[in-house]
């Protein structure tokens, strides 16, 4: 706390990632993050961008990501004008707020959900309500039938990692012609259908994608919209008064070549979708009760173990699994899928831990 700081600094609750532990090898399953590395592709990209250093770096990156967009466009269907780049989707989350869903009615979004929605509402002093998953954890449409500002969810959502099948999705675009529903896919290439189909035909969706889970890229910090044109020009409006150039060089050659390399994609998904079935029928069979998901994580409690009790007893072993100290959420863990070896060391510490 300081004198200098603004009204708004004073009143937010800023977003609490998961843990990055400054350990040689910890068992890292708290952040989603791909256990497999991206496609070789990506480093041969970036070498040759950083080849020409010397040249390259002195000056700045195209502040459109012209061919970066205009490769995902093709690969999703769609024109480079319904294409927006940023600087993770954090990042196009954030600037959506502020340009797309900050008007007098509410934003809605679920009680249990992407925790950095909350601090965005707030540091754009954003009217929003929440609305309760159901018993199972699963978005009920019909609940959100009220007149709204906006309405934002993770499909598949987190950290539950249930997924609301398509004609669900069409439904509520549809009901809600007059504000922008927005659809954060960060998992959906793990195994739901994505709403960018429907782009054409609505005018109010934004459809988000991340680099960081299904393409191995968390690194690199790049995430997209889709959606009408006019909708990517709100975005432009924003990103131009904020930062004109949010990816850099680098970023730029390597996320064209992840797109550019789709057998390496899909092999990647498979092996984490083919993990989180392996560790979810593992962790039942401890057990667990595990949310079917569709993303690359599991949401499961035991019941006659705390949660915050065995998070901290794996960390210990250096096992990390992200606790949400949220109603309703804080007896459950969620574990991203790691590699087989990984998922098979998080499996016999719980058998020990259950047995204590
Ligand atoms: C991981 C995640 C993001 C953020 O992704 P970045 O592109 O790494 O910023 C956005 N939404 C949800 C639901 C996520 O889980």
């Amino acid at each position: 706390m300081s004198r200098y700081w603004s009204d708004i600094v004073h009143r937010l609750t800023p977003y609490v990632p998961g843990e990055q532990p400054a350990l040689a090898h910890p068992v890292k399953l708290n952040t989603n993050e791909n256990p497999y590395p991206p496609s070789p592709a990506v480093l041969t990209a970036i070498r040759n961008e950083l080849g020409d250093a010397a040249e390259s770096l002195r000056r700045y990156p195209d502040p459109t990501a012209r061919t970066l967009r205009e490769t995902v466009a093709a690969h999703h269907g769609l024109a480079v004008e319904q294409v927006f780049a940023g600087n993770g989707s954090d990042e196009v989350l954030a600037m959506t707020f502020l340009a797309l869903l900050k008007h007098d009615r509410p934003l809605l979004f679920p009680d249990i959900t992407y925790s950095f929605y909350p601090t965005y509402a707030q540091l754009y002093e954003i009217d929003y309500r929440t609305v309760p998953l159901d018993d199972a954890f699963k978005v009920r449409i019909a609940d959100y039938a009220v007149p709204n500002g906006g309405i934002v969810f993770p499909n598949p959502n987190a950290p539950t990692g249930h997924a609301l099948p398509l004609a669900d999705i069409e439904k509520l675009v549809a009901a809600n012609p007059d504000s922008v529903v927005v659809i954060d896919e960060a998992y959906v290439d793990f195994g739901a259908q994505s709403a960018i189909s429907l782009i054409a035909r609505y005018p109010n969706l934004l459809v988000v994608h991340t680099v960081s889970k299904s393409r191995s890229l968390a690194g690199m910090r790049v995430g997209f919209a889709f959606g009408d044109a006019a909708l990517i020009d709100a975005l432009v409006r924003v990103k131009d008064s904020f930062n004109s150039y949010p990816l850099d060089r680098v970023a730029q050659v390597a996320v064209t070549a992840a797109y550019n390399d789709d057998a390496w994609f899909r092999d990647t998904c498979a092996k984490v979708i083919a993990g989180r079935e392996r560790l979810s029928a593992a962790l039942t069979a401890l057990g667990f009760d595990v949310v079917p998901s569709a993303a690359n994580f599991v949401f499961a409690r035991h019941a006659g173990h705390d949660a915050a009790t065995l998070a901290a007893k794996l960390r210990e072993r250096e096992i990390f699994v992200r606790h949400f100290r949220t109603p309703r959420a804080d007896q459950h863990l969620r574990i991203t899928i790691g590699t087989d070896a990984e998922c098979d060391t998080l499996l016999a510490a719980l058998r020990e831990l259950l047995n204590t």
